[in-house]
């Protein structure tokens, strides 16, 4: 069947021009098999209804949907990387292949990773391996269960290619992956029009951006809605932030142009989820000095939001740009309280005491070294959970002198009324988490004899995670 009635074309990026992308092909590949459909999102904007040589139509061979973008655009944009400049970026390897309204009205983007050469590619093949491809849904349905503001993985396909790559043994297989988001403009894309002096572009993205993802910021005055839009911006990308730090996530490679300016997360090459509460932990092996390690990562966001700051300088004066990056870490410390307290099942109490039981809880998992996602899964709801908390493997350390303290804090909260403790999730003997031994693990047998069952298996816990979390 085609598109449902929700489905709504809308490509307002194309009308940018050609100053913003270029219109490019996709690759020709010989074999297209489906290794991950993601039928919740694809019902938030219509799609759910393709059968699946339609999907494949679609998202294998990109041809276009009805009254979408009649050929895909490979966007254009520079970027800080390890903060070295670099402007030799771009979509090299992907590209916006359509734009639809979702059930709440926002526009999302339909954009690829793996879907062939454009004119950034370089030297390199414009493909990506299927375990990465593997890797990025994991990483984004893990991510949107511990409520973190993250693209989707809308789907996965096999492409029978065999890639050549220096971190995997290879030939290793190759696919495509189409992903989700919430519009594709990153902080790289103004620094591009910034670094070749294109005063105009700027300020063009700039009114784009706004009018689409923020239209309740508009002002007459441009320099108004410059500030507005970067204190928007800070605010945004700050939460995110947050999010990643109580999910104990690591994205790895927090580069400008890896930087939405919508907030939404996204591009997950070489993530991880920390074991325990350990600051210095990196994700990536190439981050030699650990610049993007798990507790230095709101400290990269803000030197993003800064590179945002200096592009807007045409438009506004220094000091109100400066005043506005002021907003980075109160929405930051703002986030960080209201995921915790989530996390843990609790129904708030007042500021102070809520801060107070954050600091200690994560002054408690970085003295313990217990296992991170361990902590939160046997106290969710505090007092509700003590029985549970009681038959846990770290049941010693919580009949501890040490963790008496944080025990009367905890007690002193109820469950918040959204928590369920008696959903199937919580009668798990053990959190579902992704470390990186399981998502090796899961990888192993579909390199060895293409056995997906461990990997549907997980897909199908984290499903339960995200219910129990009441996560829609
Ligand atoms: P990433 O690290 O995935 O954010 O990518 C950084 C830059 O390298 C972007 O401009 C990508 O488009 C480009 N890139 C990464 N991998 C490839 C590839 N296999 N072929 C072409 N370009 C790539
Ligand atoms: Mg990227």
């Amino acid at each position: 069947m085609p598109v449902s009635a929700a489905y709504r074309a809308s490509t307002g990026h194309g009308e940018l021009g050609s100053d913003f992308f270029d219109e490019v092909s996709a690759a020709k590949f010989l074999q297209t098999i489906i290794r991950y459909r993601n039928q919740r999102a694809a019902a938030s904007v219509g799609l759910e209804t393709l059968t699946d040589d339609e999907w494949i139509t679609h998202f294998g061979r990109f041809e276009p949907l009805p009254g979408n973008l009649s050929k895909p655009l490979a966007l254009r944009y520079h970027g800080h990387q390890f903060r070295v400049y670099n402007p030799d970026l771009g979509d090299g390897r992907g590209f916006l292949f359509a734009q639809l309204r979702d059930d709440q009205g926002r526009l999302l983007d339909l954009a690829t990773k793996g879907s062939g050469q454009t004119p950034w590619s370089r030297s390199g093949d414009g493909r990506l391996t299927l375990k990465g491809g593997v890797r990025e849904v994991l990483a984004t349905s893990m991510l949107e269960a511990l409520g973190v503001d993250t693209s989707k993985s809308f789907s996965l396909i096999e492409t029978g290619e065999e890639l050549v790559r220096g971190d995997e043994p290879s030939p290793t297989r190759s696919s495509v992956l189409v992903r989700l988001s919430h519009s594709h403009i990153r902080i790289g894309s103004f620094q591009r029009f910034a670094f070749l002096r294109q005063p105009e572009n700027v300020a063009k993205l700039l009114d784009y951006t706004i009018k689409t993802y923020m239209p309740n910021l508009w002002r007459d005055e441009p320099s108004a809605r410059a500030i507005a839009f970067l204190e928007e911006v800070c605010r945004r990308v700050a939460r995110v932030g947050a999010q990643w730090m109580v999910a104990g996530f690591v994205h790895g490679v927090l580069n400008t142009d890896n930087t939405n300016v919508t907030g939404e997360s996204f591009d997950y090459g070489p993530w991880r989820f920390v074991p325990t509460l350990e600051p210095n932990f990196t994700a990536a092996y190439f981050d030699e000095t650990g610049l993007y390690a798990y507790g230095r990562q709101p400290d990269a966001l803000f030197w993003n939001v800064t590179r945002l700051a200096e592009c807007l300088l045409g438009i506004a004066e220094r000091e109100p740009l400066e005043a506005a990056l002021g907003v980075f870490a109160p929405a930051l410390q703002d986030e960080f309280m209201r995921k915790m307290v989530w996390r843990l099942g609790l129904q708030p109490l007042d500021k102070e005491s809520d801060s107070e039981l954050v600091r200690a809880v994560w002054m408690f998992l970085a003295q313990s070294q217990m296992p991170f996602e361990r902590f939160f899964f046997d106290w969710y709801g505090a007092a509700a959970s003590e029985t549970r908390a009681e038959q846990s493997p770290s049941k010693d350390i919580y009949a501890s002198e040490s963790f008496a303290p944080l025990r009367e804090r905890l007690f002193a909260y109820s469950a918040s009324p959204a928590a369920n403790l008696n959903h199937a999730y919580f009668k798990r003997s053990e959190p579902c988490t992704m470390l990186i031994g399981e998502v090796e693990a899961l990888w192993a047998p579909i390199a060895e004899k293409n056995d997906w069952s461990l990997f549907h298996a997980k897909l199908a816990a984290i499903d339960e995670m995200r219910d129990a979390f009441g996560q829609k």
